[in-house]
Formats: structure tokens, C-alpha cells, sequence
């Protein structure tokens, strides 16, 4: 089976909706032991905030509704990062709610740690593969990858 190499060192993205910013600051305050060992990216407004309140350096890309959720989801594809924390507002449908989605498509596409929740990014946090070397096994996409479409005109 195909797999990922994640290394200890891991590049994670910070992503939280307006209404979730109060709870990831917290959440990141209080694990900003663990958190500033690795490698830190986030959405605009998020990665804002984080940096303020952590006074480390994250990387920021654009805020979600511009963009910023569909960069992450491409570094995922591409291999360029190695978690997701993400606390999506559940009780509010948004702008960029396609966005959102494929977000989380491709979360799931490449095998990649996501928490949602709190409790969940707790579990993360501390589990024992954080800081150590972990091999994701993927899906072995190759048969789809290699399948026949049927066109009449290629040759
Ligand atoms: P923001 O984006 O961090 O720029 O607010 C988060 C989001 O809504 O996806």
C-alpha cells in the first residue's frame, strides 16, 4: 500500500471559524509547549491571531473565504503538510462552504491527522506519533489513475 512519510518534525494548519477563534487562541495557549516544536501554517485571521497570542511565527496564506482553505487543501495534496487542525463552525453555514468540503475531502483523500473539535485536537496533540516518524498509508489510487475514459478522439 502506497503511503506518506510524516516526519517528527510536523507542518500543521490552524484553521478556525469566526465563531471558533475565541475556542482555538485557548486551545493554542494551552498547548503552546507542543504546538511551537513544529511547524505552524493557518489561514489569514487565524494565523493572526495564533501569532499574537504564541508569539511565534506562522506561516499565513489567505483568509478562508478569499482563498485560504483552498491553499491549504492544495499543501495536502502536494505533500506540504502534515496535520489539520480545524474547528469549523457547526451551527453556521458560510460563504466559502464548498471550500470547507473539499477541505475536508482531501483531508480524508490523502490520510492526513484532522481534528475538528477540541477534544479531538487534544488526542492529536498528545498521542505519541506527534513527535515521532509515522508512515500514512493511502489509498492506492493508480487503477483510477490509470482507468479508461472512453474518448473517441484520443489515440
Ligand atoms: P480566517 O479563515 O482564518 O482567515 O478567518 C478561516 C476560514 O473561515 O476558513
Amino acid at each position: 500500500m502506497p503511503s506518506r512519510h510524516l516526519s517528527g518534525h510536523k507542518r500543521i494548519a490552524l484553521v478556525a471559524h469566526d465563531h471558533k477563534k475565541t475556542e482555538i487562541i485557548e486551545w493554542a495557549l494551552r498547548n503552546r509547549e507542543t504546538l511551537i516544536l513544529h511547524e505552524l501554517y493557518a489561514t489569514g485571521t487565524t494565523g493572526r491571531l495564533i501569532e499574537d497570542t504564541l508569539g511565534v511565527p506562522v506561516t499565513k496564506l489567505l483568509s478562508g473565504p478569499l482563498g485560504g482553505d483552498q491553499q491549504i487543501g492544495a499543501m495536502i495534496a502536494e505533500e506540504k503538510l502534515d496535520a489539520i487542525i480545524f474547528f469549523w463552525d457547526p451551527m453556521e453555514s458560510q460563504p466559502h462552504d464548498p471550500d470547507v468540503k473539499a477541505l475536508l475531502r482531501l483531508a480524508v483523500v490523502w490520510n492526513i491527522p484532522m481534528a475538528c473539535n477540541r477534544a479531538t485536537a487534544d488526542f492529536l496533540l498528545t498521542s505519541p506519533y506527534m513527535n515521532a516518524e509515522y508512515d500514512s498509508e493511502i489509498t492506492d489510487y493508480s487503477t483510477y489513475l490509470k482507468r479508461q475514459v472512453g474518448s473517441t478522439l484520443a489515440k
